[in-house]
């Protein structure tokens, strides 16, 4: 199938986007990687696409205080290939090869992923265990939202209708700072059956799962647990953790493989 009929815009700068945005039925298209499979299948269909490709001011990675400013059309391959990202937030870079195939990740924007927010990315999780956050802009101007608030639902964020995420934060490593991270899936590049994000600074640990809710979750229990280096009790405290079941494995199973995940993480983490 092809995508229903739809008009076209590509702005040249960001107040021409939001103008565009504020027209009803406009969606933004990013790297289309998600967007443009969801009009063939006629799953989405909006009746203006406003092309964010055009807004250079939106990609590239800068560093100050302490925490990286990422772009919201910055390219996975991008973060890939960017040093930056290697040595200041060596989650992410840990994280970016799982993401589907060389070739969607030339196109795909860390912004997209976060807008889109599919339960089962790795970067809304990899945000989340960082403590990061999400820069959006309406008309009424800029806000920044933590990584904690932004996932509100399935497919669903804090972002308002008229918002585009302008680019994302995450804060540096820090000295000592230990990271793990692990995912299942069918197969390399495949979406994941679970997968988990450790990020641990002396006995602060935050532990961020993906795949196994309607959006990624920080599991509470764990983190006190491998907060004292128990990886037993933390595996034991999924128990507690809600966990739904999808077209691939019911709860059960995502509880188990959330388990796998988390000791394989952690065991990365103390490494
Ligand atoms: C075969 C295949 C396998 C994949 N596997 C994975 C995987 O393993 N892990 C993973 O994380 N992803 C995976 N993806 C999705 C891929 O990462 C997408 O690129 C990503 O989810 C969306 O990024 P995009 O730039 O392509 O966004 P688009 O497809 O352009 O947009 C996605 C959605 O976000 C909105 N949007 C985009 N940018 C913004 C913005 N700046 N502000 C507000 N809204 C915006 C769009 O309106 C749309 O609703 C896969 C995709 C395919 C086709």
């Amino acid at each position: 199938m092809k995508a229903p009929d739809f008009r076209y815009e590509r702005p040249a700068s960001l107040s021409e986007a939001l103008a565009l945005l504020a027209e009803e039925d406009a969606t933004p298209i990013a790297g289309g990687q998600s967007l443009m499979p969801m009009m063939n299948f006629r799953m989405a269909a909006p009746a203006l696409l406003v092309d964010l490709n055009g807004l250079a001011d939106l990609a590239g990675i800068t560093a100050a205080d302490g925490w990286l400013t990422i772009g919201a059309m910055t390219r996975y391959a991008a973060l890939e290939g960017s040093a930056q990202v290697m040595e200041g937030v060596p989650l992410m870079a840990r994280a970016l090869p799982h993401i589907a195939h060389p070739a969607i990740r030339t196109r795909g924007t860390l912004g997209g992923s976060l807008a889109l927010a599919d339960p089962a990315a790795e970067m809304p999780a990899v945000l989340l265990a960082l403590g990061g956050e999400v820069v959006v802009e309406g008309p009424g101007g800029p806000r920044t939202i933590a990584a904690d608030d932004w996932a509100t639902g399935l497919y669903e964020t804090a972002r308002a209708p008229g918002e585009l995420v302008t680019a994302i934060r995450v804060p540096l490593a820090a000295p000592g700072q230990r990271f793990g991270f692990h995912e299942l899936a069918r197969r390399h590049g495949d979406y994941a059956l679970a997968g988990v994000c450790i990020a641990a600074t002396g006995d602060a640990v935050r532990v961020a799962f993906f795949a196994i809710s309607d959006r990624p979750v920080r599991a509470p229990g764990a983190e006190a647990a491998l907060a004292t280096g128990d990886i037993d009790a933390a595996v034991a405290a999924l128990a507690d953790l809600p966990i739904d079941g999808d077209l691939h494995a019911g709860p059960d199973t995502k509880r188990h493989l959330a388990g796998v995940a988390l000791r394989r993480a952690w065991a990365e983490a103390t490494s």
